[in-house]
């Protein structure tokens, strides 16, 4: 499956061709999908900055089971405290280890889902797009500032 990646600069809040002719330090950019911006800029004024913001559908199964794999997924780059943005929305998940046995390191806040099509009208891709603006109006009901005080006391 090709996904259309491209970078993103936090600072300028414009996407870049390419990572050699922007000027702005590669900590302000992230690879994202064009539907992550909101997401992404919001954390990033929140001092949290992220690498990598993807989202991605997968049909599972028989065709006519209309089973879809959603995977939202935030590599934010750094452990942070869970306490900094608090309870994250339903569904919502900090992902810190791998699963395999070396345990390695992961900075991931992500969102799993089995969804299946019932008919509604309501593709996969809308149901992503509700999930994003769920998780954007979640970001909203944060205090930046309380944020950022959060991430400098915490530090892990
Ligand atoms: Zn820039």
């Amino acid at each position: 499956m090709d996904i259309e990646f491209r970078s993103y600069c936090m600072k300028c809040k414009i996407w870049v061709g390419s990572e050699k002719t922007h000027k702005c330090s590669t900590e302000n950019l992230v690879v994202a999908d064009k539907e992550m911006v909101g997401i992404v800029d919001r954390l990033y004024m929140m001092g949290i900055t992220p690498m990598v913001a993807v989202w991605s559908t997968t049909e599972l199964g028989e065709a006519s089971d209309s089973k879809y794999l959603i995977t939202i997924k935030i590599d934010i780059g750094q452990k942070i405290s869970e306490a900094v943005l608090g309870e994250l929305p339903a569904g919502w998940q900090y992902h810190w280890h791998t699963v395999t046995p070396d345990r390695s390191e992961l900075h991931m806040i992500a969102y799993v889902e089995h969804w299946y099509n019932l008919g509604f009208g309501e593709s996969a891709e809308t149901r992503v797009y509700e999930l994003i603006k769920q998780f954007e109006d979640y970001l909203d009901t944060r205090d930046c500032e309380a944020v950022k005080a959060l991430l400098l006391l915490l530090e892990v």
